[in-house]
């Protein structure tokens, strides 16, 4: 069972957390517990290393005293024994200094090369802490629980805060590391979002990546079920603080619960859906606050389903246009060396279309980034591109993209069209259906994106059809 930041982030949400495990812990042969950080508290970290980089020490010092402060007071409200809570405290203490020695090791910024591992041990205290609460308060209600920390087990490349897991050696990690508490009839209570490579320097899974480490610990220990807990009632039809006219999709099968990670719904990390799918490994999600509702569940369809949709979601992105045809391969390449020479990242092209006058290419930009990272970008390309005007007459923009996902689109037309026909008077600048046949992703004009994912759901919700 997997817990977020979000049913983390206050003393009720806790106890109601525990009394979920507590019942659970009975329900099970075995339980293994993934948890996030409290709510926020990757956000507060990563600003402090931003702040080392600048060599603000008082400002990342003021973040560790607040993140300190904070932790603390949890700790107080909950019923914890007196040693037990010392230890704690000794704890957060302990893994705080930690924070700030990395602090001031990016802030001395002796060596750029170094700067995204200490990052990453920065961002990691997030989860050392809440693991260590986590497991204290279920010894407070009986139930063992041991904390175990994410760099012990997931073995991963060196890619700093996006680094992608080694199978096979995480494999043989899970099976020392864990078993043997499971064996002991004690509760691993496992850091997500943090892992290490093999020589042990602690890396991040990317944003969100507290799912990631769920899946591929329940895939490699062949559980039975991942369970996702978070403070919704599942899988939404669309962003439920955006529509009120928002609900739960019951059944998606992997596929589709995939490109609705991928295309912007933010309670599932894009890539987890893969290592369940392989092990055929159902995922429930559902709501701490409503433990009995049944929520979403993610499997393979026994039967081929009826066409219909489900959801729609949108990310934002760069569009890139121009009025001829011809290979795209020189623009990529540009767009991707000019991504990695100003964010350090690989460019993600997710549309690329062509006709006989005019092509047109769209790139989603993690949000993680920061805020200001696609001005920074968008100013990079215009500036290279104005070095080559004959060769690269190409108009760049802001775009958004809906995606409507769904069961069997391409054997429904008239679905498709109806999606269209809805969108109205919203321009529509590309169109591309997902490889997997349970997504068609509709590039826009930004300013338009709320209005098209507003249109599309009244469609789903017409159309009815939530393959219940
Ligand atoms: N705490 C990490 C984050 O905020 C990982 C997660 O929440 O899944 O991105
Ligand atoms: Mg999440």
């Amino acid at each position: 069972m997997k817990f977020g930041g979000a049913s983390l982030g206050t003393p009720m949400a806790l106890e109601q957390v525990l009394s979920i495990v507590v019942a659970e812990s009975t329900n099970w042969d075995n339980l293994v517990l993934v948890v996030s950080a409290l709510d926020g508290v990757t956000d507060a970290l990563l600003d402090a290393a931003q702040l080392a980089r600048i060599a603000n020490r008082r400002g990342y010092r003021r973040i560790a005293a607040n993140l300190r402060t904070r932790h603390l007071a949890l700790i107080e409200e909950l019923a914890v024994g007196r040693s037990e809570r010392k230890t704690l405290q000794a704890d957060v203490d302990q893994l705080l200094s930690e924070m700030l020695d990395h602090c001031l090791l990016i802030s001395n910024n002796l060596d750029a090369e170094i700067l995204p591992s200490h990052s990453d041990a920065v961002v990691a205290i997030g989860e050392r802490l809440s693991v260590r609460i986590i497991a204290t308060l279920l010894r407070q209600k009986d139930v063992r629980g041991a904390p175990v920390d994410g760099t012990e087990i997931i073995i991963t490349d060196d890619v700093h805060g996006n680094a992608h897991p080694d199978l096979d050696q995480t494999a043989r990690r899970v099976n020392d590391v864990i078993l043997p508490i499971l064996e002991r009839e004690i509760i691993p209570v496992v850091t997500g979002f943090i892992g290490a490579t093999a020589q042990g320097i602690t890396t991040t899974l990317g944003r969100g990546g507290t799912d990631y480490t769920a899946s591929i610990v329940s895939a490699l220990l062949g559980a039975d079920e991942l369970w996702i807990w978070s403070d919704v009632d599942g899988m939404m039809s669309t962003d439920p603080r955006e529509a009120s006219s928002a609900r739960t999709i019951p059944h998606l099968d992997y596929d589709e619960a995939a490109d609705l990670a991928y295309f912007g719904a933010r309670i599932l990390h894009a890539r987890m859906v893969a290592p369940l799918a392989e092990m055929q490994l159902p995922l429930r999600i559902k709501n701490i606050y409503r433990p009995d509702k049944t929520g979403t569940l993610v499997a393979g369809m026994r039967r081929k389903a009826k066409p219909g949709l489900k959801a729609v979601t949108s990310i934002h992105g760069l569009a890139l246009r121009r009025r001829a045809s011809g290979s795209l391969a020189g623009v990529t390449r540009l767009v991707g060396n000019t991504l990695f020479k100003t964010l350090g990242m690989r460019s993600e092209v997710m549309i690329a279309s062509q006709s006989s006058n005019s092509s047109f290419l769209c790139l989603v930009i993690p949000t993680s980034i920061g805020i200001d990272g696609v001005d920074r970008l968008q100013n990079a390309l215009q500036a290279k591109m104005a070095e080559y005007p004959e060769k690269m007459p190409w108009e760049i923009e802001t775009v958004a993209l809906a995606t409507a996902i769904g069961s069997n689109l391409a054997g429904a037309p008239a679905l498709l069209a109806e999606v269209l026909q809805g969108l109205g008077d919203v321009e529509v600048q590309a169109v591309a259906l997902g490889a997997s046949n349970c997504s068609v992703t509709i590039a826009i004009p930004l300013a338009d994106s709320r209005k098209a994912v507003a249109r599309i759901h009244d469609v789903i919700v017409k159309s009815g059809s939530d393959n219940a």
